[in-house]
C-alpha cells in the first residue's frame, strides 16, 4: 500500500545533516594530497591493483571470506587459520571507501561496495553488535567501515545501524579500569581499544551522538599503559613490555583524542617509532605496526613523517604481486596474516597506501592548532 501523501501545507523539513567528512577524498584532490604528502604513482598503481584483486576475491553475497576466499579463483596460495569474516569484510571495505567509492556514487566498484554494507548490517545483532563469533576487534573495524559509509553518503538508511553500533562499543567498555578486549566488559588491552575509538570517531564525525564516557574509556586505558620508564611508549596491557606497535597505536589514539602534535609525549612517541623503522625482517616486517605508525606519523607530519613514509611506502611496493591472478595482492607475511590470511594482508597494506588522502593531517586536531576532540571530552 502507498503511504499517504504529505500533507499539502507542511513545512519543508530542515536537513541537518553534515557535510560529508572525506571531500578529500575526491580524486581531483587525492591526486594533490598523494604529490603533497609523499605518495606516487607507484603507490597508486599499487592501490589501483589492490582494489582490482578484492574486487575479484568478494563473495556474491558481499562478504570477503577471511578462510576459503580463492574457492572461484584457486590461484591465490594461503589460506587463515581462522574464520575472521567480518573483520576482514570491513577492512576491504575500507579500501574502497578511501578512494571514493561510495554505493552511492556511480564508479566501477559501486556495486561492490553496496554489497559489502548490505552484507555488514545484516550482520548486526539486536545489541547493535557485528561480532558473530568474531571478537570486538570485528565489531570495531565494522562499525568504522559502516561510519565512514554514512558520512560520506549521509544515507539516511545507515544512521540507526552506525548509532546503535557505536553504542554497543560503549555499553562494552570495561568499567572498572576503561580500555576493551576480545569479548565485551573484559579488561582492556590497547590494541582492541584503538579500533574502537576510531570507531567512535568515524561515528561523530559522521554526525552520530557518540556518548563522551567511551572516548574517556580510552583516555583512562592510556594512562595504564604508559611506561613510566620510557617516556612515551606504551604497553599491550599494564606492567607488560612497551611494544612498537602498541605505541603507534596508541600514538594515533592519542592524536583522535586531541593531543597536539607538539605534545611532548607525542614527540617522543614519534622518535621511538623511528628507532623502529620499516623492515624486511620478521621482527620488523609486522603490517599491524605499520598501519598504526603510518597514519600516526602522517598526522604528525615533519621530519618524523617524511623518513618513515620513504622508507615504508618502499617496501609495500615491493612486497605487492604484479603478475597471474594474484596481482594486487600481498602474500600473507606477518603473524597477523597467518590470523587474517591474503584478504587481511592486502586490506591492511592497501589503506596503509592510501594513507595521504584517507585523512587529512589535520583529522584530530583542528584547524586553529587546538585539539578539537578534546572539547567533547569532559575533564575529571
Ligand atoms: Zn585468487
Amino acid at each position: 500500500m502507498e503511504p499517504a501523501a504529505e500533507p499539502p501545507l507542511a513545512l519543508p523539513v530542515e536537513d541537518h545533516r553534515p557535510a560529508n567528512p572525506q571531500s578529500q577524498r575526491a580524486e581531483e584532490t587525492r591526486r594533490e594530497l598523494v604529490e603533497q604528502h609523499g605518495g606516487s604513482a607507484e603507490t597508486e598503481e599499487a592501490v589501483r591493483r589492490a582494489l582490482d584483486w578484492l574486487a575479484r576475491h568478494q563473495e556474491r553475497d558481499g562478504h570477503w571470506a577471511s578462510r576459503e576466499y580463492d574457492q572461484r579463483c584457486g590461484a591465490c596460495a594461503g589460506p587463515a587459520r581462522v574464520n575472521v569474516d567480518v573483520a576482514v569484510t570491513g577492512l576491504a571495505l575500507l579500501t574502497f571507501l578511501a578512494t571514493d567509492n561510495t554505493h552511492e556514487r556511480p564508479g566501477p566498484f559501486r556495486d561492490t561496495v553496496a554489497r559489502a554494507i548490505d552484507w555488514l548490517v545484516a550482520r548486526q545483532d539486536r545489541r547493535g553488535a557485528m561480532i558473530e563469533a568474531e571478537s570486538m576487534y570485528s565489531h570495531g573495524i565494522a562499525t568504522i567501515a559502516l561510519a565512514e559509509s554514512y558520512g560520506m553518503t549521509a544515507d539516511p538508511r545507515l544512521e540507526e545501524p552506525v548509532r546503535r553500533a557505536a553504542a554497543f562499543i560503549i555499553d562494552s567498555r570495561n568499567r572498572e579500569v576503561g580500555g576493551w578486549r576480545y569479548a565485551p566488559r573484559q579488561v582492556g588491552d590497547t590494541s582492541v581499544m584503538g579500533w574502537q575509538i576510531m570507531a567512535l570517531m568515524s561515528a561523530q564525525k559522521a554526525g552520530v551522538d557518540v556518548d563522551p564516557a567511551g572516548l574517556a574509556a580510552g583516555r583512562d586505558w592510556l594512562e595504564l599503559v604508559r611506561s613510566s620508564r620510557s617516556f612515551g611508549t606504551y604497553a599491550y596491557q599494564p606492567g607488560r613490555e612497551v611494544t612498537p606497535a602498541m605505541t603507534a597505536e596508541a600514538m594515533f589514539v592519542r592524536q583522535l583524542l586531541g593531543a597536539a602534535p607538539d605534545d611532548d609525549l607525542q614527540r617522543a612517541s614519534a622518535a621511538y617509532l623511528l628507532s623502529h623503522p620499516p623492515g624486511r625482517g620478521d621482527e620488523d616486517g609486522n603490517s599491524y605496526y605499520w598501519y598504526y605508525a603510518t597514519f600516526a606519523l602522517f598526522q604528525h607530519q615533519g621530519e618524523a613523517w617524511a623518513q618513515w613514509n620513504e622508507r615504508v611506502r618502499e617496501i609495500l611496493v615491493e612486497r605487492q604481486q604484479t603478475t597471474g591472478r594474484a596481482a594486487g595482492s600481498w602474500d600473507p607475511y606477518d603473524r597477523w596474516a597467518a590470523i587474517g590470511g591474503r584478504v587481511y594482508q592486502t586490506a591492511i597494506s592497501t589503506l596503509t597506501l592510501e594513507v595521504y588522502y584517507r585523512y587529512l593531517p589535520s583529522f584530530a586536531v583542528a584547524e586553529n592548532g587546538r585539539a578539537a576532540p578534546a572539547t567533547i571530552v569532559p575533564r575529571e
